[in-house]
């Protein structure tokens, strides 16, 4: 039998440590909300491979979907010969998009190479080249989404210089006491000292901020950032990479503000567990680049294809966006009770979108000065007890919940069993 520790001297020797992972534990075997290490022990996920899971591991329709899928053909390329499947996604994501516009899609394989893609159709679209991104983004790890990404360590420690013509604005943040007014007239500034408007081809936001803190972005913001947008000929990317496919508990977290996009990226939990990506925009945009100048070998591998398809249909069937919803009340009444059970557990903060669930903790309450070191201790304690938990935030001192919104009750609640007695062992 293989052992963690052995398994990881091997990894430690053979992959660089900058792929860093948050539990020292290899993955067996996995089945919806659970997970088993090479020695047997049994883990509740509340990660989902980083908001992947919205269906769960190995969701029996979408492994048989791709099943059925891999005895036809893996690999054609789609810039050689086309095939159905990228056809078929295409036309659902373009239907499930918000907005009555006509709608195309291009499908890639990584978050990080949608969000490329989006800059690069927004720059030919619009003839201009600036994008304005916020402060605590995050849209990946390749050099133009480094550039857009807002938090250096440790995405972008030591790897500049980034693209040129991207600009920051501040993310109206309660933590930091930036109101959306702050951030607004930030923004404005920031066109009348840095960002010429009618040079900037788009804005790029998460809706509900992911990897810098599962905050929300208040709808009256993305409202305003529609109308500036619309004032300057600037167009409108949401990041729905990980707030996408009902983790919010609609199709696409900027749902939520009535506000539409003129691009939405898109991956993660689109096909529950398959790398695949996707720019959904609008038709005319979306063509704006010749022949030729969109793609990549791999973009659209009909696998995924299928398996996204069938994904699409579970959060559909099972009723998941509700299901969401009502994982979200349920974490965020929970975090306030065990928060108020012993003040010393120093939860601040509970906030969230849908299933899109994240508690700070907070080293004291009237600063709310972050406590990164208790946040790390919370999630090696809940380890250690069966319970896989990651941080996010500027700070690194939030926990988010990204559960499979399939998981039962049962499980969650003793996930949530499992968390509270991680984190009074981690104040003790
Ligand atoms: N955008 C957002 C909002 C993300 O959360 C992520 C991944 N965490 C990315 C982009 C990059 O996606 P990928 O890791 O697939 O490149």
């Amino acid at each position: 039998a293989q052992s963690n520790a052995a398994l990881l001297k091997r990894r430690e020797a053979a992959v660089p440590r900058g792929v860093a992972s948050a539990a020292p534990v290899f993955a067996s075997y996995a089945e919806n909300a659970e997970l088993w290490d090479v020695e047997g022990n049994r883990y509740i996920d509340f990660v989902g491979g980083i908001a992947v899971l919205n269906t769960g591991h190995r969701h029996p329709k979408v492994i048989a979907a791709a099943k059925a899928q891999e005895d036809l053909y893996t690999h054609t390329s789609f810039q050689v010969v086309q095939y159905e499947p990228y056809v078929a996604l295409a036309e659902r994501l373009n239907a499930l998009a918000p907005g009555e516009h006509a709608k195309k899609t291009l499908l890639v394989t990584t978050g990080a190479e949608a969000v490329e893609n989006a800059v690069k159709i927004a720059r030919a679209a619009t003839g201009r080249t600036g994008v304005i991104a916020f402060t605590g983004s995050y849209h990946g790890r390749t050099l133009l989404t480094l550039g857009l990404t807002g938090k250096i360590s440790p995405y972008k420690k030591d790897v500049g210089p980034f693209p040129a013509d991207i600009f920051r604005a501040p993310f109206p943040n309660a933590r930091d006491g930036i109101t959306v007014q702050d951030a607004l007239t930030a923004l404005n500034n920031l066109m009348l000292t840095d960002a010429q408007p009618e040079r900037i081809a788009a804005i790029i936001i998460e809706p509900v901020l992911g990897e810098g803190g599962y905050t929300p972005v208040p709808f009256e913001m993305l409202q305003a950032l529609r109308a500036l947008c619309d004032m300057h000929g600037i167009l409108l990317i949401a990041d729905e990479i990980q707030a996408g496919f009902g983790r919010t508990g609609k199709w696409f977290a900027v749902e939520h503000s009535g506000v539409v996009p003129d691009l939405i990226t898109v991956a993660k939990s689109m096909a529950g567990g398959y790398p695949i990506a996707g720019v959904i925009g609008r038709a005319d945009i979306m063509d704006a680049m010749i022949p030729g100048g969109l793609g990549g070998t791999y973009g659209g591998n009909p696998v995924a294809c299928a398996a996204a398809l069938a994904a699409i249909d579970v959060i559909e069937e099972e009723g998941l966006l509700e299901r969401s919803t009502r994982i979200g009340e349920h974490f965020k009444a929970k975090f306030a009770e065990i928060g108020a059970r012993a003040a010393p557990y120093r939860m601040w903060d509970i906030r969230g979108l849908g299933g899109m669930v994240a508690v700070e903790f907070v080293s004291n309450f009237n600063t709310a000065a972050p406590d990164a070191d208790l946040t790390k201790r919370v999630v090696a304690h809940a380890l250690k007890r069966g319970l896989i938990l990651l941080s996010c935030g500027l700070h690194g001192n939030a926990l988010r919940i990204m559960v499979p919104l399939t998981a039962s009750d049962a499980v969650i609640d003793e996930g949530l069993a499992i968390f509270e007695a991680a984190l009074a062992a981690a104040v003790a």
